[in-house]
């Protein structure tokens, strides 16, 4: 093993390479380096993605040489939980620091036998929207992949202990996927491989808030993972106010990007839709979104909007929000309320960093 590496996600933060960042085929060539036979590559990975093992010096059916020259290599990042919340739902909130100090916020949603993480892909935001908490701090930095997939191996190693595993991640949580577009798809290729964590890319949902380049790269992707696209607004003028990044691109291009990768994929996209009391609540907009989406392969999921402490906006009466889903479907567009969980514990996008 050695050299440096050229991988995008290497993250001087952590003392060695943090393993996480690393595709299997990398790690093979490292350890191929190291004039070791490749399938001790695959021994390896079955540690850490499998068997969710972050100590080299456990990874018995290697040999104390291999781990040792492991261990001085490279890291295995398990990012330590500084604050958490939960609620009598199942829905846990924590908030987990990184090498640097930073720190980003990760959920674990139970429904049913659903358990899905939801996962931050950058420390604060550039997008800034209007209504949103970690819009509100600005942007930092950019995760690594490993930090991302780290999220998703905590509540992993969490669930096991109760004799579960996470069914379904959500790239949903602080920051724009599409625009840590490298890091982001190495964590879900890593996550989605078969020798390893094993979860299904249709399985893992990429939200973004539409970053029309992104979208159009993640379709010759080649992976069957949903989209989720957030709107927000029926019509460009409202959508800059909130989201001020939709000024860069239109409304038009972002619906023809995610019909491009509705057609690609064959997938559903669905469209967040966040309400705003008075303010995207209104019939008018219920049927401007509706000769905006109907005829497409789409989803809605209105969200009722989680009041936090200085942002400026009301969450709608519970019969406004069923009155407007019922207006889409009456309509022919597909929605559902999303009807907020983990109010009581702040769980809206930012909410327990800014505290
Ligand atoms: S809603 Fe998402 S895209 Fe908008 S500022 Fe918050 S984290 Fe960024």
């Amino acid at each position: 093993m050695g050299g440096e590496s050229n991988n995008p996600g290497y993250n001087p933060g952590v003392k060695g390479r943090d393993l996480l960042d690393l595709s299997l085929a990398e790690l093979s060539s490292a350890i191929e380096a190291g004039e070791e036979p490749s399938f001790r590559a695959r021994q390896v990975w079955a540690w850490v993605w499998k068997k969710l093992e972050t100590d080299f010096s456990v990874m018995t059916d290697l040999d104390r040489g291999l781990r040792e020259k492991l261990a001085a290599e490279f890291t295995i990042q398990a990012p330590p939980v500084t604050a958490s919340q939960g609620d009598d739902e199942g829905t846990t909130k924590v908030l987990l620091t990184l090498a640097d100090g930073q720190t980003v916020e990760t959920v674990l949603l139970r429904e049913d036998r659903r358990r899905t993480v939801c996962v931050s892909t950058q420390v604060g935001c550039p997008v800034g929207c209007s209504f949103c908490a970690t819009g509100g701090m600005g942007y930092v930095r950019d995760l690594t992949a490993g930090e991302i997939a780290a999220q998703v191996l905590h509540f992993a190693r969490a669930l096991r202990l109760q004799g579960e595993r996470v069914t379904h991640v959500v790239v949903m949580g602080m920051g724009e996927p599409l625009l840590n577009y490298g890091a982001t798809l190495r964590a879900v290729r890593n996550l989605n491989d078969p020798q390893g964590f094993a979860l299904g890319a249709r399985r893992i949902t990429v939200s973004t808030v539409g970053v029309v380049p992104g979208i159009l790269r993640l379709a010759k992707e080649g992976l069957q993972v949903s989209l989720a696209v957030s709107l927000h607004a029926p019509d460009d003028g409202l959508r800059r106010e909130l989201v001020p990044l939709g000024e860069r691109w239109p409304l038009r291009e972002v619906l023809s990007a995610a019909d491009h990768y509705a057609e690609r994929t064959g997938r559903r996209v669905s469209y967040e839709y966040v309400l705003l009391r008075e303010v995207n609540d209104r019939w008018e907009h219920a049927h401007a979104l509706v000769r905006l989406l109907r005829g497409r392969l789409a989803h809605v999921n209105l969200i009722p909007f989680n009041p936090a402490p200085g942002l400026p906006y009301a969450r709608p009466e519970d019969g406004r929000v069923e009155a407007f889903r019922r207006l889409l479907v009456a309509s022919g567009v597909d929605a559902t309320v999303r009807w907020s969980r983990g109010t009581e514990i702040q769980a809206g996008c930012g909410q327990l960093r800014t505290r």
